[in-house]
């Protein structure tokens, strides 16, 4: 009895110690808003009407095996060469793999310091045939409405970025700003194809030439707002890293026969085997502490239950962690995914099938890699009989970046100047993006683009109806102009 006693005392101990925690991550009052840009009616009209006719050029990546469209592309050179005379008077310029572009802009005095990098890219998703009809207004258009939202492919992935950087780099070199250490400008043309002759050659050439990078900023993510259930408040999410790739084939080969005497297995039974076995030993959920670091983040902004739970991570973690993945989509953050996506065999109902195969798809997470994925894939098989091929070779994830790295600091900085002070955290991407080709040339790699996606940016993202509202353009061309000043100006760190 007395034990027991003992223990409802230990238990009434740590609830209040628990509960205390909790509320030192007290709500704000209200969800924090954001800041309005500086630009004025004028100037923000003028920087849409480039953003719009950037669209009109047709820089599409339709497929590795279609040579990009000579005319498009350099006339969107051209394009950026006139509309930004100012820019391209202090920056070099070279052309690398025809189309894609690489801008310096040189320091005022070379004092040693490493260049920081800012990236975009010129080529956008083709627009299905059959999705035509779906758009407001047509995608390579470049329509401006009256409720002031500017449409096209592109106006958020990714030449809404490109020409705020331009935006920025011109209106500062009018101002006749000198940058303390080189900026470079680095445009892919290829990076919905995977960037090898965009991205990959010019950080070939930083590396030939021996430019380390302090930094480079590409895209990857943004303000999330309305998509965090529970969390009113924009949340600013900044990418450190990119998860990979790898496709697995499990193949198994047998002798065959009619269907009316067969064997305890099929080649088809033996490949669905596999795939089924690889589905159902998933990678256990991991909740690290980037994610930690998210979920603190927003702590102050949830329910009371919620906030318990996440001030009380050494206690509630593998809870937490199963309730955060029941959304698949915050369980890849959590792990390498394994999607078993398809699976071929047999030619007859009544024959048996000499061949099967089952195809399984991974997203490695930056904790693993293509060789270790194929491993533990062999050891949950556990099968002579099947043969696992890696197809195509695969991608490895990215390290992680620093969040205590300067790059990460300075856009930290940047976005609670010009966005307010909203809650800020590290990420991790689930697509591919540029950057990460310049992982062995640059001290950190962040992905952050300064505007907010809500719930229905995210079909808009390579699917139907593109478009930026032009404050939001603004917005961006300031927040570039201020991360250049903050990270290369006078008083830079
Ligand atoms: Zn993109």
């Amino acid at each position: 009895m007395r034990i027991f006693n003992y223990f409802i005392l230990a238990l009434l101990g740590l609830v209040s110690f628990m509960v205390g925690r909790t509320y030192l991550l007290l709500p704000s009052a209200a969800p924090v808003a954001l800041i309005m840009p500086q630009a004025g009616e004028a100037e923000t009209a003028h920087i849409a009407a480039n953003l719009s006719r950037a669209i009109t050029y047709k820089t599409i990546s339709y497929g590795l095996d279609v040579a990009p469209d000579d005319a498009a592309f350099k006339g969107f050179h051209t394009f950026l060469a006139t509309t930004y005379p100012n820019a391209h008077r202090v920056m070099e310029r070279e052309i690398v793999s025809n189309y894609s572009l690489m801008y310096r802009w040189p320091a005022a005095e070379p004092k040693g310091k490493k260049p920081i990098a800012l990236l975009a890219h010129m080529d956008v998703v083709p627009v299905p045939e059959r999705g035509l009809g779906d758009w407001a207004h047509p995608p390579f258009a470049g329509v401006i409405d009256e409720a002031g939202k500017l449409w096209g492919r592109g106006a958020l992935d990714d030449k809404g970025i490109l020409i705020s950087l331009m935006e920025a780099a011109e209106r500062l070199a009018r101002a006749g700003f000198q940058p303390d250490r080189d900026i470079f400008f680095l445009f892919g043309h290829d990076e919905e194809l995977g960037g090898d002759k965009g991205a990959a050659v010019i950080a070939g050439l930083l590396k030939k030439r021996g430019i380390q990078l302090a930094w480079a900023l590409d895209e990857g993510s943004a303000i999330a707002e309305g998509l965090i259930p529970g969390v009113k408040s924009p949340v600013a999410l900044i990418s450190l890293g990119e998860k990979g790739s790898v496709t697995l084939k499990f193949s198994a080969e047998d002798s065959g026969g009619h269907s009316s005497a067969p064997k305890a297995f099929t080649a088809a039974s033996l490949a669905a085997k596999a795939g089924v076995a690889v589905t159902e030993n998933p990678y256990p959920l991991v909740l690290d502490e980037h994610l930690e670091a998210m979920l603190l983040a927003i702590a102050p902004e949830m329910d009371f239950s919620k906030r318990l739970a996440i001030v009380n991570l050494w206690a509630t973690r593998p809870l937490l962690a199963e309730q955060l993945a029941k959304s698949p989509t915050v369980g890849a953050f959590m792990h390498t995914t394994t999607a078993f996506t398809m699976m071929k065999s047999g030619t007859k109902t009544n024959i048996l099938p000499q061949y099967g195969e089952a195809l399984v798809n991974y997203r490695i997470h930056p904790r693993d890699s293509v060789a270790s994925v194929t491993e533990r894939a062999r050891n949950i098989v556990d099968d002579e009989r099947i043969m696992i091929t890696n197809m195509g070779g695969g991608r490895e994830a990215t390290a992680m970046s620093s969040v205590s790295g300067k790059g990460y600091r300075l856009i930290a900085e940047t976005i609670r100047e010009q966005f307010g002070d909203i809650p800020l955290a590290p990420t991790l991407t689930v697509q591919g993006t540029d950057a990460r080709h310049y992982g062995s040339v640059a001290d950190g790699t962040y992905r952050f683009m300064p505007f907010v996606v809500g719930p229905d940016t995210l079909g808009q993202i390579h699917g139907t109806n593109e478009h930026i509202s032009v404050v939001a353009l603004a917005r961006q061309v300031d927040f570039f102009e201020a991360l250049i000043r903050r990270a290369t100006g006078e008083h830079a760190p």
